[in-house]
């Protein structure tokens, strides 16, 4: 760890560093942050080295007048159960100053002193450290000291000391022999905002005991039927192609009929100017035309002729025809 000076001049260790074993159980007790020597009330307390005072006062958890020195190394020193206390916090000391007197304040059964070395923030065994004999330099005088123990003439306020003191009092001075094994918890010296009561246990219901998980199987796979009342979709037929008609080129040439030819009428022999004829006799049939001679003038008609032709009907035109 390194050097130091001693703060007394007599070193009469008792009580070490660490958890205190009960003589009477063997079992482990509080753990003790500091080492204890026995020195009559009164002896003169060194600074094991030089620095400045960080925090004065009185120590609630135990260490009744306490007093740190801050090395500005790292370490800090702490001395407590003092008389009375000779500097003030902000103050620099020399190594080997006279700083306080022993005591039995706070939580202490006897006078003794409680000597801590705190390295970077934890506490360390003292008797780790090489602690030099103090070699007295300065002429001892009438040294003005005050006593901070609450209740007297002290001055007021709050040291902040080095390592908190938790709840459970883990790092109060405590834990030697001849130290109180629980010290009271002090009232706060300031006026604290008055805390709040503490919201009520969460009051969880009580744990019921589950059954065994049941191993739930996974479910098949769903069977993917096709669908079978579906109606197929509707045949989208596409419309038939449009039929495509094979474009008219042209028109059919029309059917240039050749002309008729000219219908070579017969030369009509223009028959003779009808006569008017008479209703026909229904006796008497006409005889058939191609009995008659072509160049046969009709026969003058039947019609009864004024008498004065009627022998020209009997008259006999043709030859009497061949017996056969
Ligand atoms: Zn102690």
């Amino acid at each position: 760890m390194g050097s130091l000076t001693a703060p007394l001049e007599t070193l009469t260790p008792t009580s070490p560093f660490g958890l205190r074993i009960s003589p009477l159980s063997g079992s482990a007790g509080e753990f003790h942050w500091g080492q204890d020597f026995a020195a009559p009330c009164g002896t003169r307390v060194y600074a094991a080295d030089a620095g400045v005072v960080r925090a004065v006062g009185w120590h609630p958890w135990g260490g009744g007048n306490r007093v740190e020195v801050d090395h500005e190394n790292g370490l800090i020193t702490t001395y407590n159960h003092l008389q009375a206390i000779a500097v003030k916090k902000g103050e620099s000391v020399e190594v080997g100053e006279v700083i306080a007197k022993v005591g039995t304040t706070g939580s202490s059964t006897g006078c003794h002193l409680h000597f801590e070395t705190i390295r970077n923030g934890a506490h360390t065994n003292p008797l780790q450290w090489t602690l030099q004999p103090i070699k007295q330099r300065d002429e001892l005088g009438n040294i003005e000291m005050i006593s901070y123990v609450p209740g007297t003439n002290a001055p007021k306020g709050a040291p902040t000391w080095a390592i908190p003191v938790r709840q459970d009092n883990s790092h109060a001075v405590t834990g030697g022999n001849a130290e109180k094994v629980v010290p009271p918890p002090p009232e706060p010296p300031v006026t604290e905002p008055p805390r709040k009561a503490p919201p009520p246990p969460v009051v969880e219901p009580p744990v019921v005991p589950q059954p065994p998980p049941v191993v739930v199987e996974p479910p098949p796979p769903p069977v993917v039927e096709p669908p079978v009342t579906s109606p197929p979709p509707p045949v989208v037929e596409p419309p038939p192609p449009p039929v495509v008609e094979p474009p008219v080129t042209s028109p059919p040439p029309p059917v240039v009929e050749p002309p008729p030819p000219p219908v070579v009428e017969p030369p009509v022999i223009s028959p003779p100017p009808v006569v008017p004829q008479p209703p026909p006799v229904v006796v008497v049939p006409p005889p058939p035309p191609v009995q008659q001679p072509p160049v046969v003038p009709p026969p003058p008609p039947v019609v009864p002729q004024p008498p004065a032709e009627q022998p020209q009907n009997f008259a006999p035109t043709r030859a009497p025809e061949p017996a056969p």
